[in-house]
């Protein structure tokens, strides 16, 4: 077994376990693998282990990637920082997009989304820890947000996505993402049709899957720690 299949299987276990524990049916939590920075035969090696989902951040690497993989019909998420300008080629290619977190940003991905394809599935990014640094809609903008891209034609709002502010505190983990769950339930009494908490990385995944996630984006933990270039992070 390669080691990309060995830990995608360690890490489903982990899904399952963690589910399980908290009440969850186990089948209740997708796997979003996080491909960035890695190369597209690493995609090949988790797709071979069964994995149907990934994750891009940059358009130009989810472009060059999906270009080399057109023989898989891989599922592609894309969930990084999404500018205006760069809205067409995902809108052609990725089944899911994240990291929406402005009303103009929506509207090109649906005014651009391919006639002949289904509907874009959308996550809108909320700013969960309040931080100046982060992408993300501000919990009071979320609900006016929400309900102008659940009315777009050519996107299905699905649910919700974060980044919380890095912590190893357990219980500071669970409060962003009980943060998160709160803010999807309030939509969902508005009369939303959501289904979709896309929140925990590697490090904070167990958290994520107590509190409610349905979609946890796993890189580091599948594909090892990323290497970028001219850049120690
Ligand atoms: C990189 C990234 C991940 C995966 O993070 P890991 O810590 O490697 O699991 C998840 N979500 C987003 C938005 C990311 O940019």
């Amino acid at each position: 077994m390669s080691s990309i299949s060995s830990a995608l299987q360690g890490v489903l276990q982990q899904i399952r376990q963690t589910a399980l524990a908290a009440g969850r049916e186990p089948d209740s939590v997708q796997l979003l693998a996080v491909s960035k920075t890695f190369p597209a035969e690493a995609i090949r090696e988790a797709w071979a282990a069964g994995q149907t989902a990934f994750g891009e951040n940059y358009v130009q690497e989810l472009l060059d990637k999906a270009h080399i993989l057109t023989d898989l019909p891989v599922q592609w998420h894309f969930i990084g920082p999404l500018q205006s300008n760069k809205t067409r080629p995902v809108a052609e290619i990725a089944h899911w997009v994240h990291s929406v977190d402005r009303l103009k940003i929506a509207e090109r991905l649906s005014a651009q989304r391919p006639a002949q394809m289904p509907p874009l599935n959308i996550c809108l990014q909320v700013n969960i820890s309040g931080e100046d640094s982060k992408s993300g809609v501000t919990p009071s903008e979320l609900p006016a947000l929400a309900a102008a891209v659940a009315r777009l034609p050519r996107l299905v709002l699905r649910g919700l996505m974060c980044i919380p502010a890095p912590t190893t505190d357990p219980l500071q983990q669970q409060a962003a993402f009980a943060a998160l769950r709160e803010l999807y339930e309030q939509l969902l009494v508005d009369g939303l049709a959501l289904d979709t908490l896309s929140m925990g990385m590697s490090a904070d995944m167990v958290a994520a899957i107590r509190e409610g996630a349905t979609m946890v984006r796993v890189g580091t933990a599948i594909f090892g720690h990323r290497h970028y270039p001219g850049n120690p992070a």
